[in-house]
């Protein structure tokens, strides 16, 4: 359960966990999609780099996406047209066929083994024809693409391109791993970072039991755990999603997404079909479950499910760059960061290393919200209110030793308490019944029903104090 389908053939060399105090030029901290590709732009540069990451390589978000490497991404370029305009939109289009360059460019230069497989895509839809045609008008002026007949899902009308790709992402970060251990950069696994602070123009960035001083940082952690500089909690939402993975080889040559509402995304992989469903925001709970699933796709067995979740932007563009002298931060991807995350190694690396790259200001982390922004701003807000309050009847609150507690009782009568708050933010927790676990409704933190952290942004736990 919540394993994906990438692990499968795929041999996970752990490298050592930090032990003692050590000095770096480039800390990265987290190494997903978007810290190994740091690491790797900047691996040939003058200076010593470390990439810590608080669990397995490649382990976490990343190794739980879809591995669709693609420029049409759903209805985003309507999105971001909306917010901003059409030339940022043509912008961001640009930025992403260049990530796909990035990205075979690597693949090609090292040969890597990760059934990278050239793909057609598809966005279709159920309902939203002339937002689709819309869009479809906008990306006809500018690139290679077509209307197509998609009979599936109830799909009404669709387009389609030709030049993208499929991949197995948690292949291709380990393989990136192994040829950053061969360029003798410092990889430590299970090591996290819990704090920084600023000294003498250095950062003291604290593990557990260690300090790793660094002159530069890199956030690469999808979620960075403090609010300022940053400020990433007030910048995005979280979303999250289903995936299953079954035996079926009907479609084969396609992979594709739905505008609508309730998110439909596919993928062939070898003799297996990857099907994505079930997308809300992560303060409302899982409709689906393996039964479910079995039933609407009609499959007798369901192989792999598992569950991730992305930072969803208010402007819908990711957030890479400068947050503070020598701080670089990368995330908020927007369920789009096998490119993005891609795209992120190359412009930090070359901000870092004084080259130029027309991308550094549209992704820039420090650009202001707009108006359309702010109203998904307000508009978040109330919604995490909302499905707080009505989560809140499964579980009890109570004061025991000048703490609240939260408590759920499960099937058997047995109470599981800990902290109601979550450390991050302080947002009141929910329990999650199908996962047993204790979800932060505002920033994605999980907790296991012990109360020991299973996903940040908290770094802490929240088993209640002994008395
Ligand atoms: C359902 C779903 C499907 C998706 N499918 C696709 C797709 O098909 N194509 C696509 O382009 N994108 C897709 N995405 C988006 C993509 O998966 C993510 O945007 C991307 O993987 C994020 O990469 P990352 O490196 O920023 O984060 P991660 O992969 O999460 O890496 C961050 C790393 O930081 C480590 N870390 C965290 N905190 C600390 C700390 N304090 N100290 C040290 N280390 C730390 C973690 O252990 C982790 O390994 C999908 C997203 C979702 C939700």
């Amino acid at each position: 359960m919540n394993k994906s389908i990438w692990y499968e053939g795929v041999k996970l060399n752990k490298t050592k966990q930090l032990t003692k105090d050590i000095k770096t030029d480039i800390l990265i901290i987290g190494g997903g999609i978007t810290g190994v590709s740091i690491a790797y732009h900047l691996k040939n540069s003058p200076y010593k780099i470390c990439l810590v990451d608080k669990g397995t390589i490649g382990c976490s978000t990343t190794s739980k996406s879809t591995g669709k490497l693609t420029f049409l991404q759903s209805d985003i370029y309507n999105k971001i047209a909306n917010i901003y305009n059409e030339d940022i939109a043509l912008k961001y289009l640009k930025s992403q066929r260049h990530a796909l360059n990035i990205i075979k460019q690597i693949i090609e230069d090292n040969n890597i083994d990760c059934d990278f497989t050239p793909t057609k895509s598809i966005v279709f839809t159920i309902k939203k024809i002339n937002s689709l045609k819309k869009q479809y008008k906008f990306l006809k002026q500018n690139i290679n693409i077509k209307e197509v007949d998609f009979n599936k899902y109830n799909s009404k009308y669709a387009i389609q391109v030709n030049d993208t790709y499929l991949i197995n992402p948690l292949k291709y970060v380990n393989e990136l791993k192994k040829i950053l251990l061969e360029n003798h950069i410092d990889i430590y696994e299970d090591t996290q970072i819990i704090k920084y602070t600023k000294k003498n123009n250095n950062y003291i960035c604290k593990t557990r039991n260690n300090t790793i001083t660094a002159k530069i940082i890199i956030i690469a952690n999808h979620y960075p755990w403090f609010i300022k500089p940053s400020f990433i909690p007030l910048k995005s939402y979280n979303e999250k999603s289903t995936i299953v993975a079954y035996k079926n080889e009907d479609i084969k040559d396609i992979s594709g997404i739905n505008i609508d509402s309730e998110t439909i995304s596919f993928r062939p992989y070898k003799d297996y079909f990857i099907y994505l469903n079930d997308t809300h925001k992560i303060c409302d709970n899982d409709k689906m479950n393996v039964d479910t699933f079995k039933h609407s796709l009609c499959a007798p067995k369901i192989n792999y499910i598992w569950s991730n979740h992305d930072l969803i932007t208010m402007d819908y563009m990711p957030l890479i760059g400068k947050v503070e002298d020598n701080m670089y931060l990368a995330t908020g991807y927007n369920t789009w960061g096998l490119t993005n995350g891609s795209l992120a190694g190359k412009i930090i690396s070359d901000i870092i290393l004084n080259n130029k790259n027309e991308y550094i200001d549209l992704f820039n982390p420090k650009r202001p919200l707009n108006l359309s922004s702010l109203k998904n701003i307000l508009s978040n807000i109330g919604y995490n209110i909302k499905a707080y309050l009505k989560e809140k009847k499964n579980i009890k609150h109570k004061y025991q030793n000048n703490q609240k507690v939260a408590i759920y009782t499960d099937d058997q009568g047995i109470k599981h308490k800990v902290k109601s708050r979550c450390p991050h933010l302080k947002c009141e927790l929910t329990f999650n019944k199908k996962d047993n676990t204790w979800d932060c409704p505002c920033h994605g933190s999980r907790f296991d029903i012990n109360g020991k952290c299973i996903l940040g942004p908290s770094t802490k736990d929240i088993t209640i104090d002994k008395e």
